[in-house]
C-alpha cells in the first residue's frame, strides 16, 4: 500500500496531551493542560449515581435530554436576561470542542475563509482545514491582545464565511469589550457571515467585568454560534459536556453534524446536570473562587521569580515572559522547565499559525493553594 495520505500533514498530537504526558513521566508539577487538581462538588457525583441507578443509561435524545436545555435555557435567561429556545436552540455535545467542530463543518465549505485571531485555540485550524476552508489569522499582540478591527475589517472578502472569537480568551486571559462589541456589530451589519464565539470560559471573568455573550446583541445572535462548556464551570473537564446555541435555521444545520459525530452525549451526566443546574449557587461564585486563586498566583508569581506577569481579566490561564530567564525559543524552554525545574507550562507559540516567538508560557491556576506555593517555589529557584 501507499503511504497514508494524511489531511493533516501539519498537524501532531495537541501540546496539552505532549506537555501532560511529560509532566508525568518526570513527575513535574502540572500546570499546563487546563484542569482542576481539586474535587468537584461531591452532590454533582452523587446525581450521577442515582441518574445511573435510576436507569437512565441508554441514548439521550440526539439534540439533548429536554430538561437539561431548559435548566440551559433558564440559566440563560438568569445569566443574560434573554429568552432561547431549548427545543429549536440548544443543542447539548460532547464538551466545547465537539460544538466548535460541529459549528465548523455545518458551515464551511471548500475554499472558504474563516477569520481567527492569532494565538487561537488549537483545535480551531485543523477543523476549518478538514472542512476545505481557510483561515485567516489576524495576530492580537501582547501585552493586552486586544482586536485590531480594523485589520478584520481589510481582512473580509467575498469568501469570507465566518469569524470565530473567544472570549475570555485562551490561552490570554484577554476578554472582549463592549467597544469591542460595538466594533464588530458595526463589521458584520449588511454582510453574510457567520459567528463562531468561544465562550467556554464565560463564568471566569474578574474584577468585577461583564462577559459579553454575543447571545447579548441581537445583531450578533442572529448569525452565531455560542458554545459552552460545564466542564470548566464546574471543574469537571473529563466529563466532555458543553452546548451551542444558535438561531432555530443554523442549530437545525448543526444538528445534522453533532448526530453522526457523537449522536449522543451520555446520559447520566445530563441527567445530573438538569437537576445541578437548578440552583444557581453552583455557578454564581465562579468568578470569585478563581480570582483568588488568580490574585494568590500573580502575588506568588511576582514576589519570588523573575518572569514577568502579563494581564489576565479571565479564563485560569495566566501568561508569563521569560525574558529575563532565558534567550530559548519556548517549546524548548518549557521541556526544560519540566525536565529540570519540576513545573509544566504551555509554550504560546504553538497557538499560533506562523509560530511567533514573544517568549511566552501559559500556566494553568486551576489548582489547590498547595499545588500552586509548590509550583512557585520551585520557579523561584530560576
Ligand atoms: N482546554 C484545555 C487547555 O487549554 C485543554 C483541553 C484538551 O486537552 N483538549 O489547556
Amino acid at each position: 500500500m501507499n503511504s497514508v495520505f494524511s489531511k493533516l500533514p501539519n498537524v501532531g498530537t495537541t501540546i496539552f496531551t505532549v506537555m501532560s504526558a511529560l509532566a508525568n513521566e518526570h513527575k513535574a508539577i502540572n500546570l499546563s493542560q487546563g484542569f482542576p487538581d481539586f474535587d468537584i462538588d461531591a452532590h454533582l457525583v452523587e446525581l450521577v449515581h442515582k441518574a445511573m441507578k435510576n436507569g437512565y443509561n441508554q441514548y439521550a435524545p440526539m439534540p439533548g435530554y429536554m430538561p437539561l436545555r431548559e435548566e440551559i435555557a433558564k440559566k440563560i435567561y438568569h445569566t443574560y436576561n434573554i429568552s432561547v429556545n431549548p427545543d429549536t436552540e440548544i443543542t447539548i455535545t460532547s464538551g466545547g470542542t465537539e460544538a466548535i467542530f460541529d459549528a465548523i463543518q455545518a458551515i464551511v465549505k471548500p475554499n472558504d475563509e474563516v477569520i481567527i485571531f492569532d494565538p487561537a485555540y488549537d483545535c480551531y485550524v485543523p477543523a476549518i482545514e478538514l472542512a476545505g476552508g481557510k483561515a485567516i489569522s489576524i495576530p492580537l499582540m501582547p501585552p493586552d491582545f486586544a482586536p485590531d478591527w480594523e485589520k478584520v475589517k481589510s481582512a473580509i472578502t467575498d469568501k469570507t464565511i465566518a469569524i470565530m472569537i473567544n472570549t475570555p480568551h485562551n490561552p490570554t486571559g484577554a476578554v472582549l469589550t463592549e467597544k469591542d462589541i460595538q466594533n464588530l456589530i458595526q463589521l458584520v451589519q449588511d454582510k453574510n457571515f457567520y459567528l463562531i464565539s468561544d465562550e467556554v470560559y464565560e463564568h471566569l471573568i474578574y474584577d468585577n467585568q461583564t462577559h459579553h455573550s454575543v447571545l447579548r446583541y441581537p445583531e450578533l445572535r442572529e448569525r452565531s454560534f455560542a458554545i459552552y462548556s460545564f466542564g470548566k464551570t464546574f471543574h469537571a473537564t473529563g466529563w466532555k459536556t458543553g452546548y451551542c446555541v444558535a438561531p432555530p435555521e443554523l442549530t437545525k444545520e448543526f444538528r445534522k453534524i453533532h448526530q453522526f459525530v457523537t449522536f449522543a452525549s451520555p446520559t447520566p451526566l445530563q441527567v445530573a446536570y438538569a437537576e445541578y443546574l437548578k440552583n444557581s449557587v453552583h455557578y454564581i461564585h465562579i468568578a470569585n473562587f478563581y480570582q483568588q486563586k488568580r490574585d494568590m498566583f500573580r502575588n506568588l508569581i511576582e514576589k519570588h521569580t523573575k518572569f514577568k506577569l502579563l494581564p489576565c481579566l479571565g479564563s485560569y490561564f495566566q501568561l508569563v515572559s521569560y525574558e529575563n530567564i532565558s534567550d530559548k525559543p519556548d517549546t524548548e524552554f518549557a521541556i526544560e522547565l519540566t525536565k529540570n525545574i519540576g513545573v509544566a507550562a504551555i509554550p504560546v507559540s504553538v497557538f499560533y499559525q506562523n509560530k511567533q516567538q514573544d517568549k511566552l508560557l501559559r500556566f494553568c491556576f486551576a489548582k489547590r493553594e498547595e499545588t500552586l506555593y509548590k509550583a512557585v517555589e520551585k520557579l523561584s529557584k530560576l
